[in-house]
């Protein structure tokens, strides 16, 4: 309980990540909580500093139809370059296939497929915050909800940190990741192990590298491997494989990871591909298991309780296959503060319509991630039949008539995010009548 002394804010969002910077920069945008300072919106974060762990991602169209929402787009796409194909090598039988991103769409404008630096997304996002609004080592320990003072507010979500302070807010969203508090409050099932991990690198040549930009992927036994140019010097890359690090593996030592993915991993992948990892920046290095939360969970959990919910990875884990993760948390953030915009002071009614909005959608994609994994490296290691009938079920089927499905999934434009009109003198009116009803204890 939040009792004498808790602060009161209209929002609380828990995670400076990219569902959490995205969903304050939305909630102010679409004029849910746009006060500086006391009463606006409060970013909760536990690490003292923006993390970027994965160095870059791919952000698709969808990512940037949301980013063009919260104002950020333009930021970014002048320093990324977009790149319009995949090119896939299977070393077992040395056929490639080349896959155009962009299919029958428009390959114009801001909205493509660019890869980008994490730090400079999750930068690009913060700087348009005012000063204060992310908390940093503020971890949130407990969560409750309580009555408004007079009973005539909607409930308010009350958080506790470890640092024993306690806020109340209007409306409270867990951008938490993976392992959300907030989601386990919500009742929400634990995330499930893929069986797989991704170990992650950020590859620097000071001089110049002469890497074509485009996403170069190669398949072999339960492993699917790939690079991508991000700059003139920077090549992003990554081992999706069908281990699971041990936790002193997975906790980072940058040596003992490159020396995994050289001598044993990745031992048998291609010159072109092995040299990239050994230019890896040993600060970007990280070894991470996969997980996910079934879609049926997704489906039917419960993803809102009052004026509680969650967005991207504390909502919807999926697998890396579609590179979909980071840009459906994007899309979160746009959807949920249109939904609380439209509801105004009545959170729980705009949580509920935000979940009710994006649960079809999340659990699509996580579904689409996870088979794309599954064919593409899943099940193609071991002899037999069934191992025979996966590749031909890639190679013939998935790639040329279920991938483009998926495909199309990533050019979903979440909408656009308009700040109410300015108040007349007559909501002014209401909202002081309002306030003088409504007090905090
Ligand atoms: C190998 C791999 C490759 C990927 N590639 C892509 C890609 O190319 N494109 C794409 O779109 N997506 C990609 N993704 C997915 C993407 O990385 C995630 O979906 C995205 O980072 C999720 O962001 P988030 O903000 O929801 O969670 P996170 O990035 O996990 O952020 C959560 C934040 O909450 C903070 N936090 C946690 N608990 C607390 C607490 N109790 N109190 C306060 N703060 C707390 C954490 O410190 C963290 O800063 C990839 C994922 C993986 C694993």
């Amino acid at each position: 309980m939040g009792g004498a002394g808790a602060e009161d804010v209209e929002a609380v969002v828990v995670g400076a990540g990219i569902a959490g910077l995205a969903t304050a920069l939305a909630l102010r945008r679409a004029g849910v909580a746009r006060d500086v300072g006391g009463g606006g919106v409060v970013v909760l974060e536990r690490h003292a500093e923006l993390r970027a762990a994965g160095a870059a991602l791919t952000i698709f169209p969808n990512g940037w139809f949301a980013l063009r929402a919260l104002g950020v787009a333009r930021k970014l796409t002048p320093r990324y370059e977009p790149y319009e194909t995949s090119v896939v090598t299977n070393l077992e039988s040395g056929a490639t296939q080349v896959f155009l991103f962009g299919g029958h769409k428009s390959r114009s404008g801001e909205v493509r497929v660019r890869p980008v630096h994490r730090r400079a997304l999750l930068e690009a996002m913060a700087e348009e915050l005012p000063p204060g609004t992310i908390r940093f080592s503020s971890r949130l320990t407990s969560i409750s909800t309580e009555p408004a003072a007079d009973g005539s507010s909607p409930e308010l979500a009350v958080v506790r940190l470890d640092d024993g302070s306690v806020i109340r807010s209007k409306v409270l969203i867990g951008c938490d990741g993976v392992n959300s508090v907030v989601a386990r409050w919500l009742g929400l099932s634990e995330p499930a192990s893929s069986g797989r991990s991704c170990v992650r690198g950020l590859a620097v040549y000071p001089g110049g590298h002469s890497v074509k930009k485009e996403l170069r992927q190669f398949l072999s036994h339960g492993l699917r491997a790939g690079m991508v140019p991000i700059s003139d010097t920077d090549i992003y890359w990554f081992v999706v494989n069908n281990t699971i690090p041990a936790e002193k593996e997975a906790g980072g030592d940058p040596e003992m990871i490159l020396r995994e993915v050289t001598d044993n991993l990745g031992r048998h992948l291609p010159e072109e591909f092995l040299d990239v990892v050994r230019h890896s920046d040993r600060d970007n290095l990280t070894w991470a298991p996969l997980l996910y939360r079934a879609p049926w969970a997704i489906l039917t959990g419960r993803a809102a309780r009052g004026p509680v919910t969650v967005a991207g990875d504390a909502f919807h884990p999926m697998t890396p296959d579609m590179a979909q993760g980071g840009c459906a948390a994007l899309e979160d953030a746009v959807v949920l503060a249109r939904a609380l915009s439209r509801r105004a002071g009545a959170a729980a009614d705009g949580v509920a319509a935000y979940v009710a909005e994006r649960r079809g959608r999340a659990a699509w994609i996580v579904a689409g991630a996870y088979l794309s994994g599954y064919v593409q490296q899943g099940s193609t290691s071991g002899p037999g039949v069934r191992a025979y009938a996966v590749k031909l079920f890639r190679d013939w089927i998935f790639y040329r008539f279920i991938f483009p499905l998926l495909a199309d999934t990533m050019w979903f434009n979440c909408g656009d995010l308009t700040a109410p009109a300015p108040p007349t003198p007559r909501d002014a009116e209401e909202e002081a009548g309002k306030k003088s009803h409504a007090h905090y204890q």
